[in-house]
């Protein structure tokens, strides 16, 4: 009754969304309503203990036969060898056409799960569990799936839509608080991108994602209908899913810079420093009014997180650096770039002319 149901409508690709406390419990009699009889299960080294017993004892009073298999908690996780031992696993658990591959755990895991689901046997369905914010509120809507590659990340994957999407908020709560505040990051950037009274609501009830109860639920459910929305209209992001990049050309440039040292930066801190930036950014080329740019450094800083490159343990490189790491992300045209930028909060656009030589003077400034 608490759950709440938000659909991703692609045609005949359409899939739901559940989220609420609990759903988790129901995993057994949602998969045997597609029609599978045998389930492979992917989750990592720190969600199985907590996890997988009810998982598989939901399957087994539904009737389903499963297996699962395990990989070590953390982004290292999505390489070749973990996808071949997954795939292995998979075929050795006779997944066949009919079945389901089910994702239980963060990002990590639904896209590595994702991406087998879409290449063994040519593909078979993928039911994502996330247990992660971020996971529930941006990664395991979409169909994008992969794994990295030593020359970058997420370089190697396809786009392999999930039949259903079962995010109970109740699995938040074991979640360390650290990746809790990361995954809000991508929760206000909704509000931030085109829901200016989400936004507001969530400076309201700071608390929101944090706690369960209905408030959560509800954040969770409105930032999964953005991303819904956002995918149903450009499913392979030729146009407006770029938006979505609010903050994480800037972010990616300070995980890079970093190298991707989850002790100094993870990725929702990268993001919320980089959306800070690019409201900082817009108001510095006169495109909002500075006092958006400190709204946004407010919400940020009162649920806790950084706001400034100069507040990452360590510190960082100098501006000419991170440009260098912000060029790897993107194509400059004579001179120009593309970013995410915004008008105010909730007003944020495409912007695909910046001048390279404006960006690197706003980030002389920055650090
Ligand atoms: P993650 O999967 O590494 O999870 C973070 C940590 O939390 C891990 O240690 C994990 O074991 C642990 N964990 C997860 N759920 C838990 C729970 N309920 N209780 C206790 N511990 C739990 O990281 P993430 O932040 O969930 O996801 C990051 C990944 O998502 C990155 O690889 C990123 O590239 C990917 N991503 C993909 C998309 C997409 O569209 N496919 C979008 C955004 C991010
Ligand atoms: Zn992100």
């Amino acid at each position: 009754a608490l759950a709440e149901r938000v659909e991703v409508a692609l045609g005949e690709r359409a899939y739901d969304i559940l989220i609420g406390p609990g759903v988790l419990a129901e995993t057994g009699e949602r998969i045997a309503a597609l029609g599978a009889r045998t389930v492979g299960i992917v989750t990592d080294s720190n969600v199985a203990p907590l996890y997988l017993a009810g998982i598989e004892r939901s399957l087994e009073a539904a009737g389903l036969a499963h297996a699962s298999v395990l990989v070590p908690a953390g982004e290292a996780s999505k390489r070749f060898s973990e996808l071949e031992r997954v795939v292995d696993a998979l075929i050795a658990a006779r997944v066949e056409r009919g079945d389901v591959v089910l994702a239980l755990g963060g990002g990590v895991v639904g896209d590595l799960a994702g991406f087998a689901g879409a290449v063994v046997r040519r593909g078979v369905r993928v039911v994502q569990a996330p247990t992660s914010l971020l996971a529930q509120v941006d990664s395991s809507v979409g169909g994008k799936t992969g794994i990295n590659s030593p020359r970058g990340k997420n370089l190697i994957g396809a786009f392999h839509q999930p039949s259903l999407v079962l995010a109970d908020t109740a699995s938040l709560d074991t979640l360390p608080e650290r990746e809790l505040r990361a995954g809000y990051a991508e929760v206000a950037k909704y509000g931030l991108i085109d829901d200016e009274p989400f936004f507001a609501w969530l400076e309201a009830n700071p608390r929101a994602c944090f706690v369960e109860g209905p408030d959560r639920i509800r954040a969770i459910a409105t930032s999964c209908r953005a991303k819904a929305a956002v995918v149903a209209r450009d499913e392979r992001e030729t146009g407006d899913r770029a938006l979505l990049n609010l903050g994480h050309t800037f972010g990616h440039a300070l995980e890079a810079d970093v190298a991707y040292d989850g002790a100094r930066l993870i990725h929702g801190e990268g993001v919320a420093i980089g959306m800070a930036m690019a409201f900082r950014f817009s108001a510095a080329l006169g495109l909002c009014a500075a006092a958006e740019a400190e709204r946004v450094e407010r919400h940020l800083k009162a649920v806790g997180l950084p706001t400034r490159a100069a507040e990452i343990p360590g510190g960082i490189g100098d501006a000419a650096t991170l440009f260098g790491h912000m060029m790897q992300d993107k194509k400059v045209s004579r001179g120009k770039l593309t970013f995410i930028l915004a008008r105010g909060v909730g007003r944020s656009f495409v912007a695909r002319d910046v001048m390279a030589d404006d960006a690197l003077g706003f980030l002389r400034g920055e650090l």
